[in-house]
């Protein structure tokens, strides 16, 4: 395996690569001034842009729904995908060289044609397709398409292809074009026998674009009963674009509204894809040429994650029969965290949702997604089916089997539910199936010895606790190490509600925190022009606890002065925070535009850190005050004297800080 990308090549990508072009690719950005850039949140739907760009500061932020980051979080969010893949990709905009750790000859990224070209290759190829399915050639797709309800307009959607029967006519078309034998080949459209040729003849193409919309493979039907190739379906190989344990058909057009919607169905084949979007199940994907895996969980679990925390539901569609069963049974024996979140649709009469559709029509389908079951359910109930439920020792053996499913339930705030459930489905005493299933748990601890999994036996632990534990991994399993640490997405699980604690980020046009948040978006966005004035800066001078915690991290990475020589300050900050909302706050600061349309001046940078401890002085000024007037100074003289001499020293300092407010002039 690769090693660990080197820290100074991520540090390369982080200090060359531009935030606005990067995030330019998918939003369309316009200067809001003051150094910052303005567009449609891609995070939620809006209609006014409340999503920032601060490219100078390599951050964004959307005020709409407190999404915030660098590119790397940025592409992590919206594409799904890895840390390291988005170490990669900016490393090819910014054309730095990565290098790996364990690579005792510096060994670097696989030589090749750069993706951009590669990318252009299929984007021509997919245009080149789309015009032959309008040619006469392309009867035979159409009519295919035809057949299962595909008009030209849903084709344009999904901007089908036909593949023409010649054996070289893309080739010659791309050569045309200026791409090299090597980089097509490369990209998998065409292949190497004793001539450069075509991969796909005589087919019906669907391409397959990544999150982003970009073309990256293509799927490909047989049409023809002449065609050679035996296989109903081939896709693009392995490729520097196309890997098919993470690619999702339908991606590009579902993420949206999985993300809104923090749901995601899932069903078999193209067709179906294009039945479920076109019926208004808008957040349908397939798996292609392969079953759905591990790395389409992750990915799906990726966008789900964006909406709040994770309670987003993954629904897959199955037909009754058994293979549809023991895909269930895999799914449920696979993470468990996502599996709580798992349900069934199963398919009336095992037709598929293109069947469905053409059938009983578009509510058909919606009606199927709509009708589902929690995943354990169907897995429960089809093993209770294979026993005689009239027989004694049948309803025994279901009894055990279920019992042994239940057990394995890592979520034990769902334990219990389920042995209820159980014991309905087998007609037995709800006591009765809670035994059985502590004596299966009993059984599972002795078998694993010492129990690493953690305490499988403890019945009736705190509800939900280990579930939230495991959520609040950072990163992911699929992120590197600590290097995925950063974003939004490190220490959620500590905060067990961080919906709520979201609430708590202040209000914007809250005119009490004017000072504290002008100050605090010096401090991260002009480190430099602050400098040395936050010296006397203390946390108590914030009012707000989230702007105590962004000032404590500040203070705790070695102040302003120290990000005056950082280029990835407001990164290191974000790095450090163990709250989201203040992450969140952090990334706000760093992207809003500061009050003055011109750089901030000495006057400026004074005016608000000098104020900012005016306004401490006069809190403190009114506490005492106010005591004061509580104390009877015949009673309590001593008491009383101090607390005036404190008043004198207090307003004495007042004094002085107005005096540098006002300047020297
Ligand atoms: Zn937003």
């Amino acid at each position: 395996m690769a090693g660990r990308i080197r820290e100074e090549d991520i540090a390369a990508v982080r200090e060359q690569v531009r935030i606005d072009e990067v995030i330019g690719e998918y939003v369309t950005l316009r200067n809001a001034g003051g150094g910052s850039m303005k567009g449609l949140c891609p995070f939620h739907d809006e209609k006014t842009p409340s999503f920032n760009v601060n490219p100078s500061r390599g951050f964004f932020h959307c005020f709409g729904c407190q999404e915030g980051g660098d590119a790397i979080t940025f592409l992590m969010k919206l594409d799904g995908v890895s840390f390291t893949e988005a170490i990669e990709r900016l490393a090819d905009k910014a054309g730095v060289q990565l290098r790996r750790e364990d690579g005792d000859v510096a060994e670097e990224r696989p030589k090749g044609p750069p993706r951009q070209r590669l990318v252009e290759a299929n984007r021509l190829a997919q245009e080149f397709y789309a015009e032959q399915l309008l040619s006469p050639d392309g009867a035979q797709a159409r009519a295919f398409l035809d057949e299962r309800g595909f008009d030209k307009e849903a084709a344009d959607t999904f901007g089908l292809g036909f593949a023409p029967r010649g054996g070289e006519v893309l080739f010659r078309h791309l050569r045309g074009k200026g791409f090299s034998a090597d980089e097509l080949v490369t990209v998998g459209l065409c292949a190497v026998g004793r001539s450069t040729y075509d991969r796909f003849r005589g087919r019906l193409l669907w391409p397959i674009r990544d999150p982003s919309g970009a073309t990256i493979g293509f799927g490909a039907r047989r049409i023809f009963d002449d065609d050679r190739i035996d296989a109903k379906y081939l896709n693009t190989p392995e490729t520097p674009l196309y890997k098919k344990s993470h690619v999702l058909y339908g991606i590009d057009l579902a993420r949206r509204s999985i993300g809104t919607s923090s749901q995601a169905v899932v069903v078999e084949g193209y067709t179906d894809v294009m039945a479920c979007h076109l019926a208004g199940v808008t957040t349908a994907v397939a798996s292609c040429g392969t079953a759905f895996g591990e790395d389409h969980t992750r990915i799906l679990r990726r966008f789900l994650h964006d909406h709040e925390d994770f309670r987003g539901e993954v629904i897959f569609t199955f037909d009754g029969d058994q293979a549809g069963q023991n895909a269930a049974m895999k799914a449920f024996a696979g993470d468990q965290s996502f599996a709580s979140q798992t349900y069934v649709a199963v398919q009336p009469d095992g037709l598929d949702p293109c069947d469905l559709r053409m059938r009983d029509g578009d509510a058909a389908v919606r009606e199927l997604i709509a009708s589902r079951t929690p995943l354990y359910r169907f897995v429960l109930g089809n093993v209770v089916r294979q026993f005689d439920l009239d027989r004694a020792d049948g309803r025994v053996d279901a009894l055990r089997a279920g019992a042994k499913l239940v057990s394995s339930v890592r979520d034990r705030s769902k334990v219990d539910a389920f042995a209820r459930e159980l014991a309905s489905m087998v007609g037995a005493d709800p006591e009765e199936a809670r035994a059985e299933v502590r004596r299966a748990a009993a059984r599972a601890a002795q078998g694993e010895g010492a129990g690493a999994q953690g305490a499988p036996g403890q019945q009736g632990g705190r509800p939900g606790q280990r579930d939230d534990d495991r959520r609040g991994r950072p990163g992911g399993p699929g992120a590197q190490g600590g290097q995925g640490g950063q974003g939004g997405q490190g220490g959620r699980g500590e905060q067990p509600e961080p919906a709520r604690r979201r609430d708590a980020v202040p209000d914007l046009r809250d005119p009490r925190f004017t000072i504290e948040r002008e100050t605090l978006k010096l401090v991260l966005q002009h480190p430099v022009a602050i400098g040395r004035t936050t010296a006397d800066i203390h946390e108590n001078d914030f009012t707000h606890p989230i702007y105590q915690g962004v000032w404590a991290l500040v203070a705790a990475a070695g102040g302003t002065v120290a990000g005056a020589q950082d280029h990835d300050w407001v990164g290191r900050l974000r790095d450090a925070s163990t709250d989201p909302a203040v992450s969140s706050a952090i990334s706000a600061l760093a992207v809003e535009p500061l009050r003055t349309a011109k750089a901030p001046d000495p006057d400026y940078v004074v005016h608000h850190v000098v104020r900012l401890m005016e306004l401490t002085a006069l809190r403190r000024i009114a506490e005492v005050k106010s005591r004061l007037q509580r104390t009877n100074p015949v009673e309590h003289a001593q008491e009383y004297n101090r607390m005036f001499g404190e008043l004198a020293a207090l307003e004495q300092h007042r004094r002085e800080l107005r005096d540098r407010i006002a300047g020297p002039a």
